[in-house]
């Protein structure tokens, strides 16, 4: 990576700034996944034990008014991070003013504190989010000119708690997790080890129009499964059904599959149903139309029996967006058959790129046999769109 990094710094003695992803989901005050507070670990680790005195930024879904704020304390998340380093997490209910400096000046070495959410910040002219430069300046001033930014979730904003501290420090390095996030997810678009095939499913086109163009000049073939299917299906002639469709993106599709040529990869048939909830038919397409009054919820068989040829001796896959309804049992096959299929492959990189095929691999049981599942959604998909991220572009070079 060509920016610093945690292992660069001389942490012992000093007050390091630590910008986390702690957007945890809250309900009544009980964390009900606390995988975010797990996958900052490592770097919190690190820093206690090369004897640093780390000081944790983190915001906690989104703060408009003064009203925002019921529910949105961090002091949940101090408690839950406590109990998971086996030790006190002090806790500061404050985003600035002299509780909050008298708190870090007493940190010993070794010592932790957890700031309040830094989009308290946004009641007030947003200036967590808009990175408000006085901001940026104050939260850096309160540590030792040492900032790691380990929230990969939000390295796709320019807020005062990454851009804006990073551009007052010294010295600004990614930590362990924004790291492996980039080795992994940037590493594979660009410097790929091929054959490199990418797997893109989920609901709509007009949400990965970035990702299918991007991956199309760089993988060396693109499978289409999920909902999107039926929309290049329609843009082709191919009878769909009452299956999901994007009217206004026909064009769009047409045009891809122009640029694309044989690289991208359609599914050639579907499992079909005569509606999305309570159906009472289900069935397998003969080819690729669905029929009149059935919308296809998934792939079918031979189309995974396609797939599962094409990903064959792949090295690197990155996979976003199921192949049907996963939710749903009676269309799960085609999401697991593409799962089995990317995991069989003997040394291949296979990365998960956020959201809903992260949970399909969790809940279908695959999510060890990866290489890697990104922890963000947003900002993995930029980074399959081939975009730069603020948050990572703010750190100081090596
Ligand atoms: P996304 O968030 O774009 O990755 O989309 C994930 C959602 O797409 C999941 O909730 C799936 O149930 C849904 N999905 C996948 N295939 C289909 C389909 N054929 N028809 C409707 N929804 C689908």
């Amino acid at each position: 990576m060509a920016k610093l990094t945690i292992k660069d710094l001389i942490l012992k003695g000093r007050k390091v700034l630590v910008r986390v992803d702690f957007n945890v989901p809250l309900e009544k005050g009980v964390i009900t996944n606390d995988n975010r507070i797990t996958a900052a670990l490592p770097t919190i680790e690190y820093i206690l034990e090369q004897g640093g005195r780390a000081i944790l930024f983190s915001h906690l879904g989104r703060v408009k008014e003064k009203a925002d704020k019921a529910g949105k304390s961090l002091a949940p998340v101090a408690k839950v991070l406590s109990e998971k380093l086996g030790k006190e997490v002090i806790f500061i209910p404050e985003t600035r003013g002299k509780k909050l400096e008298a708190a870090i000046d007493a940190l010993y070495d070794g010592e932790i504190l957890l700031v309040e959410n830094t989009r308290f910040e946004d009641i007030n002219g947003k200036k967590e989010s808009k990175n408000d430069p006085e901001l940026g300046r104050y939260w850096a001033s309160l540590g030792d000119d040492l900032f790691i930014n380990d929230a990969f979730g939000t390295a796709h904003r320019a807020h005062a708690s990454n851009v804006g501290i990073s551009a007052n420090v010294k010295q600004a390095a990614a930590g362990f997790l924004l790291e492996n996030e980039i080795n992994y997810i940037q590493e594979a678009v660009d410097y790929p080890t091929r054959p490199f095939v990418a797997i893109l499913g989920g609901s709509k086109v007009s949400d990965k129009i970035g990702v299918i163009e991007n991956l199309l000049k760089k993988a060396d073939k693109v499978i289409i499964g999920g909902g999107m299917t039926y929309t290049f299906y329609k843009a082709q002639g191919v009878e769909i059904g009452a299956s999901l469709v994007e009217e206004d993106k026909l064009d769009l599709a047409k045009d891809l599959m122009a640029k694309a040529e044989d690289k991208l990869i359609l599914p050639i048939d579907s499992k079909e149903a005569n509606a999305f909830a309570g159906y009472t038919e289900i069935k397998d397409t003969k080819a690729e139309a669905v029929d009149p009054g059935f919308l296809g919820l998934d792939i079918g068989p031979k189309s995974i029996a396609k797939f599962t040829e094409e990903i064959k001796g792949a090295k690197t896959v990155i996979w976003n967006g199921p192949m049907g309804v996963f939710e749903n049992p009676d269309f799960q096959a085609g999401t697991i058959g593409v799962m089995d299929a990317i995991i069989a492959q003997i040394g291949v990189k296979s990365i998960i790129g956020g959201g809903d095929s992260a949970a399909a691999a969790i809940n279908l049981g695959r999510a060890d046999k990866f290489s890697w599942i990104s922890t963000g959604g947003g900002a993995s998909m930029e980074l399959l769109e081939g975009k730069v991220l603020p948050g990572l572009q703010a750190l100081t070079d090596k």
